[in-house]
């Protein structure tokens, strides 16, 4: 039998939020490239959609101060596009993303309710400590990224809630994204890689995507690199960073991983490659921090 499935096509953010109030196991429907392919393999079937497409406020982000405020619903075309010199860990992480009709209709909002392992905007908002933005009719909330992901497809979003937005800072230091595929194009990461650097705060941040369960950080990996460029004077001499402290900053980012063997890779090759992957981010980010 047919089951016909009801479509909520609110025009704005409160009739949004009401219908959700109204309708707590509808399901919300941004770009719909996570949300189709669940419909299609019959996964999920939904008694209600809410698409959320024609919501100007989800479209919309915002400045002040050195924050930014970006709607759930902006695309990653738009990230690469408008916010790349800003958020520059995001915009090369949402370059590897699906193919350009992907990158067009995809959202980070998405991408953070989908809350996969290998979601790839999710490292560098762990990197830069970003906020997600929840809203219901009764109020809104802000948790940090780290806390709203519980679990692999898990998050801290009530039934009742949306992502409106996530707060993120604007880069202050050179920021690299760095991801293994079988491929170039179209391919889900085998493990990631989110690196910033933040001179004021005199602190090197590092989160592994498609590594364990969730993103992990690395706060092993982080201290030792903040110690060397302390200890030896390296934020004011701006000289490289020794090659024997590259390859440790590499070994304690393999360390931090919990991988899983799985199709796409191997236990052994995810712990490697992530090593790799930490080493080289270090030297590129740093070859441009020191030469800014
Ligand atoms: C061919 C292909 C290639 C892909 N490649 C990649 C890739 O390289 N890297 C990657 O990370 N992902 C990839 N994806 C997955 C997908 O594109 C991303 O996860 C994307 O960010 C999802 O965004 P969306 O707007 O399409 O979400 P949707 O599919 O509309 O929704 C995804 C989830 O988020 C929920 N949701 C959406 N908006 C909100 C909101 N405002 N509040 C609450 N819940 C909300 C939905 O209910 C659903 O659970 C790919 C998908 C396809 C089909």
């Amino acid at each position: 039998m047919i089951q016909a499935v009801q479509i909520l096509a609110p025009d704005t953010w409160e009739e949004a939020l009401a219908l959700k109030a109204e309708h707590p196991d509808a399901l919300p429907i941004a770009g719909g490239t996570d949300v189709m392919v669940e419909l299609n393999f019959d996964r999920v079937r939904p008694e209600a959609m809410l698409d959320l497409t024609r919501v100007p406020e989800l479209r919309e982000w915002s400045a002040e101060d050195g924050m930014l405020r970006v709607g759930a619903g902006v695309s990653y075309t738009r990230i690469i596009d408008e916010l790349g010199d800003r958020l520059p860990s995001l915009a090369v992480a949402s370059r590897t993303v699906g193919s350009p009709q992907i990158r067009n209709r995809g959202t980070v909002g998405g991408n953070l309710a989908t809350a996969s392992p290998a979601g790839d905007a999710l490292p560098p908002l762990y990197v830069a400590d970003a906020e997600v933005e929840l809203a219901s009719a009764t109020g809104v909330r802000r948790v940090g990224v780290a806390e709203f992901i519980t679990a692999p497809k898990r998050t801290a979003a009530r039934d009742d809630e949306l992502i409106a937005a996530f707060h993120v800072p604007a880069a202050a230091g050179a920021q690299q994204f760095a991801k293994i595929g079988t491929r170039n194009a179209m391919v889900i990461a085998v493990c990631s890689l989110a690196l910033a650097i933040w001179p004021e705060r005199r602190t090197v941040r590092a989160c592994l995507g498609s590594a364990g369960p969730t993103p992990l950080q690395a706060p092993e990996a982080e201290a030792f690199i903040a110690g060397v460029l302390e200890e030896d004077g390296l934020w004011e001499s701006r000289a490289p960073i020794p090659e024997a402290a590259l390859g440790r900053f590499g070994e304690l980012v393999a360390a931090a991983a919990r991988p899983i063997d799985d199709v796409r890779g191997s236990v052994a090759y995810r712990r490697h490659a992530l090593g790799v992957l930490g080493r080289r981010a270090l030297a590129w980010a740093w070859e441009e921090q020191r030469c800014a």
